[in-house]
């Protein structure tokens, strides 16, 4: 009776297994079309001035509409991209799409709109990347100034290698960003070398800032780092009037998440940036 079981849990297990490794296969095999196909989208999200209330910058966020499964969310996807090096190709596209919308916005008259795209870190290394930033950027007409690149903090893992890429594009124009701050490989010795604009503090420490007291804490250690940096400091994943009254206490610069707006398709973002020139929070 026990092997009998045994062998039933065996079986279910591979057949768990085997419908896992089915469902990824069938993800890669997509994935390869989907450019092609025409299935990804990029949304985009406000970012807000915490004490102007005016929109800074858009945060241009990848959507894939599978045509069986429907909306795939990037955090099921993203990482089989990066394995398969099929990032690379989407990466280029998603810089060159962002970058054709951001010059539309501002030849509208949008002209200090920023346009924030999150890079991976295996297109970081490529080493034509900043080449390629710089094709992108004349074909487009988008100037530098108004493209931020969003890097993670495991792109700073190897800062022998980060640190020419970050000073070439800097030379360019291009702003920096270090997204999702915080929850890495949090050696700080790399804000010092590191020629950053942007320090964007994780969504996790902002969801309980008003419950947990350790939360703020970090939440304000990052803050006046970044004032004594003199860099931007920004806060991701703000969903309440509370959170966004903490971070106006304490100086963040900017703001970002549900409170204002979910991240939105192009059409929906050129109404909210026609509408909102001068929303105010106060
Ligand atoms: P991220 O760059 O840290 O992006 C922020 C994530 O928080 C986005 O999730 C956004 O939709 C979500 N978010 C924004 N406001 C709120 C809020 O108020 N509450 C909550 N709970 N969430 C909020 P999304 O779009 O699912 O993207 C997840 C991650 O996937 C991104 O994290 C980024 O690491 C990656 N990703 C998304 N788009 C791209 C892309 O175009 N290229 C690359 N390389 N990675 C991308
Ligand atoms: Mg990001
Ligand atoms: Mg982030
Ligand atoms: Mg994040």
């Amino acid at each position: 009776r026990a092997k009998e079981l045994g062998k039933n849990n065996y079986q279910f297990f591979t057949a768990e297994m085997n419908n896992m490794m089915a469902k990824k296969m069938n993800l890669e095999i997509g994935l390869r079309k989907a450019i092609e196909n025409h299935e990804f989208e990029l949304y985009y999200q406000p970012q807000i001035g915490v004490n102007t209330g005016k929109m800074t910058g858009v945060e241009a966020l990848i959507r894939w509409n599978h045509p069986e499964i429907g909306l795939v969310p990037p955090n099921d996807f993203i990482p089989l991209a990066e394995e398969t090096g099929l990032i690379i190709p989407m990466g280029y596209w998603i810089l060159r799409v962002a970058s054709q919308q951001a010059k539309k916005w501002i030849d509208q008259g949008f002209d200090d709109l920023r346009m924030s795209v999150n890079i991976s870190s295996r297109q970081f290394q490529q080493p034509d990347f900043v080449a390629a930033v710089q094709t992108i950027l004349s074909e487009t007409g988008l100037p530098a100034k108004n493209l931020e690149l969003e890097l993670t903090e495991s792109i700073v893992q190897n800062p022998k290698s980060a640190l020419p890429v970050m000073e070439q594009l800097k030379a360019m124009g291009v702003k920096l960003s270090l997204d999702d701050f915080g929850t890495g490989y949090s050696s700080l010795s790399y804000l010092r070398s590191f020629p950053l604009d942007t320090l964007k503090i994780d969504k996790s420490f902002i969801r309980y800032i008003n419950e947990e007291i350790k939360d703020e804490a970090i939440v304000k250690t990052i803050i006046n780092m970044a004032h004594s940096l003199k860099l931007n400091v920004i806060a991701e994943g703000v969903e309440t009037e509370e959170q966004l009254s903490l971070l106006s206490d304490n100086d963040c610069h900017e703001f970002q998440g549900y409170l204002f707006s979910r991240p939105v398709k192009a059409d929906e973002l050129q109404e909210i940036l026609e509408n909102h020139k001068a929303y105010k929070t106060d």
